[in-house]
């Protein structure tokens, strides 16, 4: 820790924050946000001594971990010669970005449209979608995120969406496949991996083939629970767009970039999706930075005809410049590799044997440094702890919970009735256990309601 505490710096960075700042899917009179004084590695650390081990990855982000030497002197250097240009311009760090993005990403996607995050990318994919097959609807999981823009939340399949859907035509929910909670009964993979594609393919044929645009998916669901989908789900997915002459966008926004232990979520099934989006991990968020990956066959319906949509800081230089040492770093440290051995070696036997030991632990599902914990109430019923986007007193079985991964020195990343163990893709082993002893002793305060 580099940082001196300085409880009087920390007051009056929480005084100011609660003055001025606006906080995201906040009731702005009911938070008390943690005032933080810095970060490094798997840690940060607040203004009064207390360092958390960051279990979260801030939202799911920062793969490499906080503070990367390589990553900030990129910028450093970047911001000295060149902080920014407008998108219509050749710039070294742009173009390096995009090849190094074309090269890891599955297929032939590669073309790269950026945009400063992960609902931007899925409303310009969209967007593609709809002008290169000529048809308006666009078909979206119902346990999913896709972003908090306009298009991207109608897309958004979870309760996040309530508040501001506005039933948006065009925009058609299915059911993906979840054995925990079955949509179809089912009582195995193979039978659910299939109900689910029949149903995909229903809802293909009573909406209108011809009127589909594209199928939107995230490869892993993330913040809806990381529901790892059946080898078999996504290739007939793949073979229902390419029946119907649908575009498959596959949404890599949390999943991709190193999280599920491949570069590339889609890489596990074997599938190349016709647009990828991504964000997050393409730079561990130190400049945000986001884009889509553009197949051969949909860059060349831009090719002579105008593509209308842009932003102003695409591609923006300095977001550019960390992404080149973000993804460089990444190869040269394997970090992917280390993802895939954390989670294979620590995270997933050591969450199972917390689900052995934990009468509130309902299943454990996941890969890579990626993993769900479901909390319920009742193990047979699978009741969760607590009821579908539960607040304010329904909700104290996770803020409880939530207080006491605190306590233990424990950053959680806490949805619904779940918290995900998904610390950056650079934790070590022995940081990882500190994690799962830290997740043991809070999970006591969750069997309690149990
Ligand atoms: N898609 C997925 C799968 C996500 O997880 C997120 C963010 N959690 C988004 C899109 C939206 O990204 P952003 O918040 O950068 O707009």
């Amino acid at each position: 820790m580099s940082t001196q505490p300085d409880p009087a710096r920390g007051a009056a960075v929480k005084a100011a924050d609660r003055a001025h700042v606006f906080h995201s899917w906040s009731a702005q009179g009911l938070i008390d946000p943690l005032a933080v004084a810095g970060a490094e590695g798997s840690y940060f650390w607040d203004y009064d001594g207390n360092r958390y081990l960051d279990f979260s990855s801030q939202l799911v982000n920062t793969n490499i971990g906080h503070q990367h030497p390589k990553v900030v002197a990129a910028i450093q250097e970047q911001a000295a010669r060149l902080c920014t240009i407008a998108p219509g311009f050749a710039v070294d760090v742009r173009s390096e970005a995009a090849r190094l993005v074309a090269e890891r990403t599955p297929g032939d996607l590669d073309k790269i449209f950026f945009t400063n995050g992960g609902a931007e990318a899925v409303e310009n994919a969209v967007r593609m979608a709809r002008l290169h097959t000529g048809r308006p609807k666009v078909l979206s999981a119902y346990r999913s995120y896709h972003g908090a823009t306009a298009a991207a939340i109608n897309l958004t399949g979870d309760p996040r969406r309530w508040a501001s859907d506005t039933g948006s035509a065009g925009v058609i929910h299915f059911w993906a496949p979840f054995l925990y909670r079955s949509p179809f009964h089912a009582e195995s993979e193979e039978q659910e991996c299939e109900r689910a594609l029949r149903h995909l393919e229903d809802t293909i044929a009573f909406e209108g083939p011809a009127t589909i645009a594209a199928i939107l998916l995230e490869t892993v669901p993330g913040t809806a629970g990381i529901m790892v989908p059946p080898p078999g789900y996504l290739p007939g997915v793949r073979a229902l767009c390419d029946r119907y002459g649908i575009v498959l966008v596959l949404d890599e926004v949390m999943a991709g970039f190193g999280r599920t232990g491949r570069w590339f979520a889609a890489d596990h099934f074997g599938v190349t999706p016709d647009l990828l989006t991504f964000a997050k991990g393409v730079n561990s968020g130190y400049v945000p930075l986001g884009g889509v990956a553009i197949s051969a066959e949909i860059a060349a319906t831009f090719e002579t005809r105008p593509y209308p949509g842009g932003l102003t800081y695409s591609g923006h230089p300095l977001a550019c410049a960390s992404a080149v040492a973000t993804i460089d770093a990444m190869a040269e440290e394997g970090i992917v590799e280390n993802a895939a051995r954390i989670g294979e070696d620590v995270l997933g036997p050591g969450l199972r044997e917390l689900a052995e030991r934990h009468p509130s632990v309902g299943e454990v599902r996941g890969l890579g440094a990626f993993w769900a914990v479901e909390l319920v109430r009742d193990r047979a019923t699978r009741e969760p702890l607590v009821p579908y986007a539960a607040t304010g007193e329904a909700n104290a079985p996770m803020a409880a919970f939530t207080a006491a991964c605190k306590a233990a020195g424990l950053w959680p990343f806490v949805n619904m009735n779940r918290t995900h163990a998904v610390p950056p893709c650079t934790v070590t082993a022995s940081e990882a256990k500190e994690g799962l002893a830290a997740l043991d002793e809070a999970l006591t305060v969750a069997d309690r309601y149990t």
